[in-house]
């Protein structure tokens, strides 16, 4: 199986191990097991803590990247741009967190496959 393969299925909010069942039963709510293959998505209790890591990495990137343009491209004071900047980083983070979800669980099932574990059979 691709690594691409396994990526867009995840990315895409599907199984990425068949590309058939749904990740997510709600948002940032994920099922404990694909419907159609029966992959556990959560294995382990504290196993999207890779995910709070990497919307945590991406947030902090695009915070800095909006804190950067506000001070070069406005002159406001630092009441105003915690005050415009900070709704854009929340709302980044919320946007964000399922899609890392899925990129954790797309990763998790790769590596797994790539270590032959008996639970990741590719489809
Ligand atoms: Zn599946």
């Amino acid at each position: 199986m691709e690594r691409s393969t396994v990526f867009r299925r995840g990315l895409s909010s599907r199984c990425p191990q068949c590309g058939e069942g749904q990740l997510f039963q709600g948002y940032c709510k994920l099922w404990e097991q694909c419907e159609s293959c029966e992959l556990l998505f959560r294995r382990e209790h504290g196993a999207m803590t890779g995910a709070m890591y990497l919307s945590a990495m991406m947030t902090e990137v695009v915070a800095a990247l909006v804190s950067v343009a506000m001070f070069l491209l406005t002159d406001w004071s630092v009441r105003t741009g915690l005050t415009v900047g900070t709704p854009v980083v929340v709302l980044f983070a919320f946007f964000t967190y399922p899609r890392a979800m899925a990129l954790w669980v797309s990763i998790e099932y790769w590596t797994d496959l790539k270590n032959g574990a008996s639970w990741a059979k590719p489809r």
